[in-house]
Protein backbone atom coordinates (compact mmCIF):
# COMPACT_ATOMS: atom_id res chain seq x y z
CA UNK A 1 0.00 0.00 0.00
CA UNK A 2 0.93 3.56 -0.73
CA UNK A 3 1.23 6.00 2.00
CA UNK A 4 -0.71 8.92 0.56
CA UNK A 5 -3.60 6.33 0.11
CA UNK A 6 -3.65 6.15 3.72
CA UNK A 7 -5.93 9.02 5.70
CA UNK A 8 -4.35 8.93 8.64
CA UNK A 9 -1.35 11.54 9.71
CA UNK A 10 0.85 10.92 12.35
CA UNK A 11 0.91 13.36 15.30
CA UNK A 12 3.59 15.12 16.93
CA UNK A 13 1.25 14.87 20.23
CA UNK A 14 -1.36 13.01 21.83
CA UNK A 15 -4.65 14.05 23.21
CA UNK A 16 -3.52 16.34 26.33
CA UNK A 17 -6.04 13.65 28.33
CA UNK A 18 -4.64 10.67 27.43
CA UNK A 19 -2.31 9.73 30.37
CA UNK A 20 -0.99 6.23 28.91
CA UNK A 21 1.49 5.15 27.02
CA UNK A 22 -0.25 2.54 24.45
CA UNK A 23 -2.90 5.18 23.42
CA UNK A 24 -0.56 8.23 23.22
CA UNK A 25 1.50 6.03 20.82
CA UNK A 26 -1.19 4.42 19.22
CA UNK A 27 -3.16 7.52 18.41
CA UNK A 28 -0.12 9.58 17.23
CA UNK A 29 0.72 6.84 14.78
CA UNK A 30 -2.22 6.99 13.52
CA UNK A 31 -3.83 3.44 14.90
CA UNK A 32 -6.46 4.49 17.05
CA UNK A 33 -8.46 7.01 16.96
CA UNK A 34 -9.75 8.08 20.74
CA UNK A 35 -13.82 9.01 20.66
CA UNK A 36 -14.08 9.70 24.22
CA UNK A 37 -12.32 7.99 27.83
CA UNK A 38 -12.35 4.12 27.60
CA UNK A 39 -13.28 4.36 23.97
CA UNK A 40 -11.24 4.25 20.85
CA UNK A 41 -12.31 3.22 16.85
CA UNK A 42 -9.34 1.25 15.29
CA UNK A 43 -8.41 2.42 11.95
CA UNK A 44 -6.90 1.08 9.03
CA UNK A 45 -3.56 0.35 10.33
CA UNK A 46 -5.17 -0.51 14.06
CA UNK A 47 -7.05 -2.79 12.61
CA UNK A 48 -4.49 -4.87 10.83
CA UNK A 49 -2.94 -5.50 14.30
CA UNK A 50 -5.53 -6.56 15.90
CA UNK A 51 -6.28 -9.06 12.55
CA UNK A 52 -2.95 -10.39 12.95
CA UNK A 53 -3.26 -11.20 16.65
CA UNK A 54 -6.80 -12.52 15.72
CA UNK A 55 -5.34 -14.83 13.21
CA UNK A 56 -2.81 -16.18 16.05
CA UNK A 57 -5.92 -16.41 18.27
CA UNK A 58 -8.02 -18.37 15.46
CA UNK A 59 -5.08 -20.78 14.79
CA UNK A 60 -4.56 -22.33 18.10
CA UNK A 61 -8.70 -22.24 18.73
CA UNK A 62 -9.16 -24.08 15.92
CA UNK A 63 -6.20 -26.62 16.49
CA UNK A 64 -8.11 -27.45 19.85
CA UNK A 65 -11.11 -28.42 17.81
CA UNK A 66 -12.98 -24.88 18.34
CA UNK A 67 -15.70 -23.42 15.93
CA UNK A 68 -16.21 -20.18 15.43
CA UNK A 69 -18.99 -17.94 15.42
CA UNK A 70 -20.42 -14.51 16.38
CA UNK A 71 -23.31 -13.41 19.03
CA UNK A 72 -25.22 -10.90 19.56
CA UNK A 73 -24.07 -7.94 21.30
CA UNK A 74 -28.17 -7.08 22.02
CA UNK A 75 -29.02 -10.16 25.03
CA UNK A 76 -31.88 -11.13 26.47
CA UNK A 77 -32.64 -10.24 30.56
CA UNK A 78 -34.44 -13.23 30.88
CA UNK A 79 -31.48 -15.53 29.99
CA UNK A 80 -29.74 -13.52 32.40
CA UNK A 81 -32.23 -13.61 35.12
CA UNK A 82 -31.92 -16.96 35.18
CA UNK A 83 -28.72 -17.14 36.83
CA UNK A 84 -29.41 -13.90 39.21
CA UNK A 85 -26.75 -12.05 36.84
CA UNK A 86 -28.87 -9.72 35.30
CA UNK A 87 -28.40 -7.29 38.66
CA UNK A 88 -26.51 -4.85 39.11
CA UNK A 89 -25.23 -6.02 42.41
CA UNK A 90 -24.29 -8.99 40.59
CA UNK A 91 -22.54 -7.28 37.82
CA UNK A 92 -21.27 -3.69 38.09
CA UNK A 93 -20.47 -3.19 34.35
CA UNK A 94 -23.99 -3.63 32.52
CA UNK A 95 -24.70 -0.68 30.53
CA UNK A 96 -28.76 -1.67 29.74
CA UNK A 97 -31.04 -0.37 27.67
CA UNK A 98 -34.71 -0.77 26.77
CA UNK A 99 -36.72 -1.12 23.32
CA UNK A 100 -39.40 0.92 21.89
CA UNK A 101 -41.84 -1.20 23.38
CA UNK A 102 -40.63 -0.69 26.58
CA UNK A 103 -38.32 -4.72 26.90
CA UNK A 104 -35.41 -4.40 28.80
CA UNK A 105 -32.31 -5.39 26.65
CA UNK A 106 -28.46 -5.45 28.02
CA UNK A 107 -25.51 -5.17 26.19
CA UNK A 108 -23.33 -7.88 26.22
CA UNK A 109 -20.63 -7.49 28.69
CA UNK A 110 -20.07 -11.58 28.26
CA UNK A 111 -21.58 -14.75 26.70
CA UNK A 112 -21.42 -17.13 29.28
CA UNK A 113 -25.49 -17.03 29.85
CA UNK A 114 -26.01 -16.86 25.88
CA UNK A 115 -24.03 -19.20 24.45
CA UNK A 116 -25.46 -21.77 27.43
CA UNK A 117 -29.35 -20.71 26.34
CA UNK A 118 -28.33 -20.60 22.39
CA UNK A 119 -26.52 -24.37 22.96
CA UNK A 120 -29.43 -25.98 25.02
CA UNK A 121 -31.16 -25.87 21.33
CA UNK A 122 -28.61 -27.96 19.76
CA UNK A 123 -27.66 -30.26 22.74
CA UNK A 124 -29.88 -33.16 23.93
CA UNK A 125 -27.53 -36.47 24.67
CA UNK A 126 -24.23 -36.79 26.04
CA UNK A 127 -23.08 -38.20 22.29
CA UNK A 128 -23.59 -33.93 20.82
CA UNK A 129 -20.51 -33.50 23.85
CA UNK A 130 -18.10 -32.13 23.68
CA UNK A 131 -18.61 -28.53 22.36
CA UNK A 132 -16.45 -26.03 22.01
CA UNK A 133 -17.20 -22.40 20.65
CA UNK A 134 -15.42 -19.15 20.46
CA UNK A 135 -15.98 -15.55 19.23
CA UNK A 136 -13.85 -12.36 18.68
CA UNK A 137 -16.76 -10.00 20.09
CA UNK A 138 -16.96 -6.49 20.99
CA UNK A 139 -17.94 -6.27 24.93
CA UNK A 140 -19.54 -3.24 26.69
CA UNK A 141 -18.44 -2.76 29.91
CA UNK A 142 -19.42 -0.02 32.16
CA UNK A 143 -16.06 0.45 33.35
CA UNK A 144 -15.59 2.53 36.69
CA UNK A 145 -12.05 3.98 35.65
CA UNK A 146 -10.67 4.06 31.78
CA UNK A 147 -6.78 5.04 32.26
CA UNK A 148 -4.77 2.50 31.06
CA UNK A 149 -5.81 3.41 27.38
CA UNK A 150 -6.90 0.31 25.33
CA UNK A 151 -5.80 -1.91 28.10
CA UNK A 152 -9.09 -1.14 29.73
CA UNK A 153 -12.03 -0.27 27.31
CA UNK A 154 -15.87 0.42 27.79
CA UNK A 155 -16.26 -1.31 24.71
CA UNK A 156 -13.09 -3.96 23.58
CA UNK A 157 -12.23 -6.97 21.61
CA UNK A 158 -12.38 -9.88 23.39
CA UNK A 159 -12.03 -13.89 22.43
CA UNK A 160 -14.45 -15.95 24.01
CA UNK A 161 -13.97 -19.46 24.02
CA UNK A 162 -16.96 -21.51 25.63
CA UNK A 163 -16.39 -25.71 26.04
CA UNK A 164 -19.14 -28.03 27.29
CA UNK A 165 -18.69 -31.51 28.45
CA UNK A 166 -20.83 -34.18 30.10
CA UNK A 167 -18.55 -35.25 32.36
CA UNK A 168 -15.69 -33.35 35.05
CA UNK A 169 -12.99 -35.42 33.85
CA UNK A 170 -14.02 -34.72 30.16
CA UNK A 171 -14.09 -30.63 30.84
CA UNK A 172 -10.57 -30.77 33.17
CA UNK A 173 -8.94 -32.87 30.23
CA UNK A 174 -9.93 -30.09 27.83
CA UNK A 175 -9.22 -26.67 29.94
CA UNK A 176 -5.51 -28.07 29.97
CA UNK A 177 -5.46 -28.26 26.38
CA UNK A 178 -6.57 -24.36 26.39
CA UNK A 179 -3.62 -23.65 29.03
CA UNK A 180 -1.51 -25.52 26.18
CA UNK A 181 -2.87 -23.61 23.37
CA UNK A 182 -2.85 -20.20 25.66
CA UNK A 183 0.63 -20.39 26.09
CA UNK A 184 1.27 -21.59 22.25
CA UNK A 185 -0.73 -17.80 21.74
CA UNK A 186 1.33 -15.85 24.37
CA UNK A 187 4.48 -17.44 22.70
CA UNK A 188 3.81 -16.33 19.31
CA UNK A 189 2.44 -13.09 20.28
CA UNK A 190 5.83 -12.51 21.80
CA UNK A 191 5.24 -12.01 25.29
CA UNK A 192 5.26 -15.62 26.22
CA UNK A 193 8.62 -15.02 27.80
CA UNK A 194 6.28 -12.58 30.62
CA UNK A 195 3.13 -14.10 31.01
CA UNK A 196 2.76 -16.38 33.69
CA UNK A 197 0.11 -18.37 34.97
CA UNK A 198 -1.97 -17.93 38.11
CA UNK A 199 -4.75 -19.03 40.59
CA UNK A 200 -7.12 -16.05 39.85
CA UNK A 201 -7.44 -13.00 41.93
CA UNK A 202 -10.52 -12.97 44.55
CA UNK A 203 -14.22 -14.53 44.29
CA UNK A 204 -15.82 -18.16 44.58
CA UNK A 205 -13.98 -19.40 42.25
CA UNK A 206 -10.51 -18.99 42.48
CA UNK A 207 -9.75 -22.35 42.61
CA UNK A 208 -11.14 -23.23 39.55
CA UNK A 209 -10.05 -20.15 37.70
CA UNK A 210 -6.19 -19.37 36.46
CA UNK A 211 -4.99 -15.90 35.32
CA UNK A 212 -2.54 -15.09 32.48
CA UNK A 213 -0.61 -12.18 33.45
CA UNK A 214 1.78 -10.40 31.87
CA UNK A 215 4.45 -8.07 33.14
CA UNK A 216 3.78 -4.84 31.91
CA UNK A 217 4.40 -1.22 34.11
CA UNK A 218 1.19 -0.07 32.84
CA UNK A 219 -0.92 -3.27 34.41
CA UNK A 220 -3.32 -2.74 37.00
CA UNK A 221 -2.56 -6.06 38.89
CA UNK A 222 0.42 -7.32 40.57
CA UNK A 223 1.92 -10.33 40.60
CA UNK A 224 4.53 -12.21 43.51
CA UNK A 225 7.25 -13.93 41.16
CA UNK A 226 10.39 -16.09 42.76
CA UNK A 227 13.67 -14.83 41.47
CA UNK A 228 14.00 -18.07 38.79
CA UNK A 229 10.27 -17.09 37.46
CA UNK A 230 9.30 -20.58 38.28
CA UNK A 231 6.50 -19.64 40.72
CA UNK A 232 4.32 -16.46 40.11
CA UNK A 233 1.33 -15.67 42.42
CA UNK A 234 -1.31 -13.15 42.32
CA UNK A 235 -0.98 -10.41 45.20
CA UNK A 236 -4.75 -11.05 46.05
CA UNK A 237 -4.40 -14.65 46.92
CA UNK A 238 -0.64 -14.70 48.03
CA UNK A 239 -1.27 -15.70 51.30
CA UNK A 240 -3.44 -18.56 50.56
CA UNK A 241 -1.00 -20.02 47.70
CA UNK A 242 1.88 -19.63 49.38
CA UNK A 243 0.50 -21.70 51.65
CA UNK A 244 -1.01 -24.13 49.69
CA UNK A 245 2.53 -23.87 47.31
CA UNK A 246 4.48 -24.14 50.83
CA UNK A 247 6.86 -20.86 49.76
CA UNK A 248 8.18 -18.37 51.88
CA UNK A 249 6.15 -14.95 50.83
CA UNK A 250 9.64 -13.24 51.37
CA UNK A 251 11.26 -14.77 48.21
CA UNK A 252 8.71 -13.40 46.00
CA UNK A 253 8.84 -10.00 44.63
CA UNK A 254 6.13 -7.69 43.58
CA UNK A 255 5.89 -7.04 39.68
CA UNK A 256 3.23 -5.05 38.02
CA UNK A 257 0.93 -7.02 35.08
CA UNK A 258 -1.53 -7.10 33.01
CA UNK A 259 -4.40 -9.76 33.03
CA UNK A 260 -4.16 -10.48 29.06
CA UNK A 261 -6.28 -13.83 29.66
CA UNK A 262 -8.87 -15.49 32.31
CA UNK A 263 -10.25 -19.01 32.40
CA UNK A 264 -12.65 -20.55 34.16
CA UNK A 265 -14.39 -23.90 35.45
CA UNK A 266 -18.18 -23.37 36.00
CA UNK A 267 -18.26 -27.23 36.26
CA UNK A 268 -22.54 -27.58 36.04
CA UNK A 269 -23.25 -24.58 38.38
CA UNK A 270 -24.58 -22.51 35.28
CA UNK A 271 -26.37 -25.50 33.84
CA UNK A 272 -28.58 -26.13 37.09
CA UNK A 273 -29.69 -23.10 37.31
CA UNK A 274 -30.05 -22.76 33.84
CA UNK A 275 -31.70 -26.27 33.41
CA UNK A 276 -29.46 -27.46 30.34
CA UNK A 277 -29.11 -31.33 30.69
CA UNK A 278 -28.01 -34.05 28.44
CA UNK A 279 -29.15 -37.75 28.23
CA UNK A 280 -26.98 -40.10 29.46
CA UNK A 281 -25.79 -43.62 28.12
CA UNK A 282 -27.95 -45.17 31.02
CA UNK A 283 -30.91 -43.57 30.29
CA UNK A 284 -30.57 -41.18 32.50
CA UNK A 285 -29.98 -37.35 32.54
CA UNK A 286 -27.10 -34.67 33.51
CA UNK A 287 -26.30 -31.36 33.88
CA UNK A 288 -23.68 -30.13 31.35
CA UNK A 289 -19.93 -28.78 32.32
CA UNK A 290 -19.18 -25.78 31.58
CA UNK A 291 -15.75 -23.80 31.33
CA UNK A 292 -14.71 -20.79 29.60
CA UNK A 293 -11.72 -18.91 28.29
CA UNK A 294 -11.29 -15.69 27.51
CA UNK A 295 -8.36 -13.43 26.07
CA UNK A 296 -8.40 -9.52 26.23
CA UNK A 297 -7.62 -9.28 22.55
CA UNK A 298 -7.33 -5.10 22.31
CA UNK A 299 -5.26 -5.49 25.60
CA UNK A 300 -3.27 -7.37 24.08
CA UNK A 301 -2.49 -4.94 21.85
CA UNK A 302 -2.30 -2.24 24.32
CA UNK A 303 0.39 -4.49 26.34
CA UNK A 304 2.35 -5.17 23.12
CA UNK A 305 2.73 -1.41 22.32
CA UNK A 306 3.90 -1.02 25.89
CA UNK A 307 6.30 -3.27 25.98
CA UNK A 308 7.52 -3.31 22.66
CA UNK A 309 8.07 0.31 21.73
CA UNK A 310 10.99 3.15 22.54
CA UNK A 311 11.38 6.98 22.80
CA UNK A 312 10.71 6.65 19.14
CA UNK A 313 7.75 4.65 18.85
CA UNK A 314 6.13 1.97 18.14
CA UNK A 315 8.58 -1.59 17.84
CA UNK A 316 6.08 -4.29 16.19
CA UNK A 317 6.81 -7.57 16.38
CA UNK A 318 7.36 -9.49 12.51
CA UNK A 319 4.11 -11.36 12.61
CA UNK A 320 2.12 -8.65 14.42
CA UNK A 321 3.50 -5.63 12.76
CA UNK A 322 0.19 -4.20 10.16
CA UNK A 323 2.97 -4.09 7.52
CA UNK A 324 6.74 -5.48 7.52
CA UNK A 325 8.26 -3.36 5.75
CA UNK A 326 8.27 0.72 5.22
CA UNK A 327 10.02 1.32 2.22
CA UNK A 328 10.71 5.40 1.27
CA UNK A 329 11.70 6.60 -1.53
CA UNK A 330 13.93 10.28 -1.13
CA UNK A 331 13.30 12.90 -3.75
CA UNK A 332 10.80 12.25 -7.01
CA UNK A 333 13.95 10.73 -9.27
CA UNK A 334 12.48 9.30 -11.69
CA UNK A 335 14.74 6.18 -11.49
CA UNK A 336 14.21 6.27 -7.84
CA UNK A 337 10.39 5.93 -8.01
CA UNK A 338 10.91 3.30 -10.73
CA UNK A 339 13.62 0.96 -8.57
CA UNK A 340 10.78 1.70 -5.63
CA UNK A 341 8.09 0.16 -7.50
CA UNK A 342 10.17 -3.14 -9.17
CA UNK A 343 10.90 -3.35 -5.22
CA UNK A 344 7.52 -2.98 -4.13
CA UNK A 345 5.93 -5.14 -6.77
CA UNK A 346 8.46 -8.03 -6.18
CA UNK A 347 8.36 -8.04 -2.21
CA UNK A 348 4.16 -7.68 -2.71
CA UNK A 349 4.37 -10.76 -4.73
CA UNK A 350 6.28 -12.81 -2.08
CA UNK A 351 3.53 -11.91 0.20
CA UNK A 352 5.69 -9.58 2.18
CA UNK A 353 3.36 -6.96 3.44
CA UNK A 354 4.75 -3.25 2.32
CA UNK A 355 4.10 0.29 3.29
CA UNK A 356 5.29 2.72 0.38
CA UNK A 357 5.69 6.02 2.16
CA UNK A 358 5.75 7.87 -1.66
CA UNK A 359 5.08 11.65 0.06
CA UNK A 360 6.89 14.44 -1.06
CA UNK A 361 8.45 14.96 2.34
CA UNK A 362 11.62 15.90 3.95
CA UNK A 363 13.56 12.59 4.85
CA UNK A 364 13.65 13.69 9.10
CA UNK A 365 9.91 14.21 8.63
CA UNK A 366 9.88 10.36 6.90
CA UNK A 367 12.27 8.72 9.28
CA UNK A 368 10.85 9.92 12.23
CA UNK A 369 7.17 8.44 11.04
CA UNK A 370 9.14 5.09 10.38
CA UNK A 371 10.14 5.11 14.17
CA UNK A 372 6.95 6.33 15.36
CA UNK A 373 5.04 3.72 13.13
CA UNK A 374 6.97 0.72 14.54
CA UNK A 375 7.16 -1.55 11.42
CA UNK A 376 10.25 -4.12 11.47
CA UNK A 377 11.91 -3.20 8.29
CA UNK A 378 13.09 0.23 6.81
CA UNK A 379 14.44 0.52 3.05
CA UNK A 380 15.00 3.71 1.59
CA UNK A 381 15.65 4.00 -1.83
CA UNK A 382 17.56 7.83 -2.82
CA UNK A 383 19.83 9.07 -5.88
CA UNK A 384 22.78 8.00 -3.58
CA UNK A 385 21.67 4.33 -3.22
CA UNK A 386 20.94 3.53 -6.19
CA UNK A 387 24.40 5.62 -7.18
CA UNK A 388 25.82 2.21 -5.29
CA UNK A 389 23.73 -0.04 -6.62
CA UNK A 390 22.03 -0.99 -2.97
CA UNK A 391 19.50 0.19 -0.77
CA UNK A 392 19.69 1.64 2.57
CA UNK A 393 18.39 -0.68 5.31
CA UNK A 394 17.47 -0.35 8.63
CA UNK A 395 15.80 -2.74 11.27
CA UNK A 396 13.55 -1.38 14.02
CA UNK A 397 15.27 -2.35 16.82
CA UNK A 398 18.63 -1.41 15.55
CA UNK A 399 20.76 1.89 15.28
CA UNK A 400 22.88 0.90 12.62
CA UNK A 401 22.04 1.72 8.94
CA UNK A 402 23.36 -0.42 6.29
CA UNK A 403 23.54 -0.30 1.98
CA UNK A 404 22.87 -4.00 1.18
CA UNK A 405 21.89 -5.37 -1.98
CA UNK A 406 18.16 -6.47 -3.12
CA UNK A 407 19.52 -10.22 -2.39
CA UNK A 408 21.22 -9.39 0.83
CA UNK A 409 17.84 -7.06 1.65
CA UNK A 410 15.65 -10.72 0.73
CA UNK A 411 17.95 -12.61 2.88
CA UNK A 412 17.16 -9.99 5.93
CA UNK A 413 13.02 -10.41 4.86
CA UNK A 414 13.89 -14.25 5.53
CA UNK A 415 12.90 -14.76 1.59
CA UNK A 416 16.26 -16.72 0.64
CA UNK A 417 16.72 -20.03 2.66
P1 LIG B 1 -10.18 -7.21 34.72
O1 LIG B 1 -9.91 -7.83 36.05
O2 LIG B 1 -8.98 -6.66 34.07
O3 LIG B 1 -11.33 -6.25 34.75
P2 LIG B 1 -11.95 -9.34 34.06
O4 LIG B 1 -11.65 -10.30 35.14
O5 LIG B 1 -13.14 -8.49 34.17
O6 LIG B 1 -10.66 -8.41 33.80
P3 LIG B 1 -12.85 -11.25 32.06
O7 LIG B 1 -14.26 -10.92 32.27
O8 LIG B 1 -12.39 -12.59 32.48
O9 LIG B 1 -11.91 -10.12 32.67
O10 LIG B 1 -12.47 -11.00 30.54
C1 LIG B 1 -11.53 -11.79 29.80
C2 LIG B 1 -10.35 -10.93 29.34
O11 LIG B 1 -10.80 -9.75 28.67
C3 LIG B 1 -9.50 -10.40 30.49
O12 LIG B 1 -8.57 -11.37 30.89
C4 LIG B 1 -8.85 -9.18 29.85
O13 LIG B 1 -7.71 -9.56 29.12
C5 LIG B 1 -9.90 -8.67 28.90
N1 LIG B 1 -10.64 -7.53 29.47
C6 LIG B 1 -11.48 -7.52 30.53
N2 LIG B 1 -11.99 -6.29 30.73
C7 LIG B 1 -11.43 -5.50 29.77
C8 LIG B 1 -11.56 -4.12 29.45
N3 LIG B 1 -12.37 -3.33 30.13
N4 LIG B 1 -10.84 -3.65 28.38
C9 LIG B 1 -10.04 -4.46 27.66
N5 LIG B 1 -9.88 -5.76 27.93
C10 LIG B 1 -10.57 -6.28 28.97
MG1 LIG C 1 -13.32 -6.49 34.78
Amino acid sequence: MKYSQIFTKTKKQAPADEVSKNAQLLIRAGYVYKEMAGVYDYLPLGLKVIENIKSIIRQEMNAIGGDELVMSSLQNKAVWESTGRWSEEAVDVWFKSSLQDGTDIGFGWSHEEPILAMMKQYIESYKDLPVSVYQFQTKMRNELRAKSGIMRGREFVMKDMYSLHSSQEDMDKYYDRVIDAYKRIFDRLGIGDDTYITFASGGAFTKFSHEFQTVCDAGEDVLYISDDGQVAVNEEVLDDATEEIGIDKALLSPVKTAEVGNIFKFGTEKSEKMGIKVNTSDGGEQFVYLASYGIGVTRVMGVIAEKMSDEKGLVWPENIAPFRVYLTTIGQDEAVISQASELYKDLTELSVEVLWDDRDARPGEKFADADLLGFPHRVVISPKTLQQGSVEYKARTSTEVDLISIDELKNRLNLIN
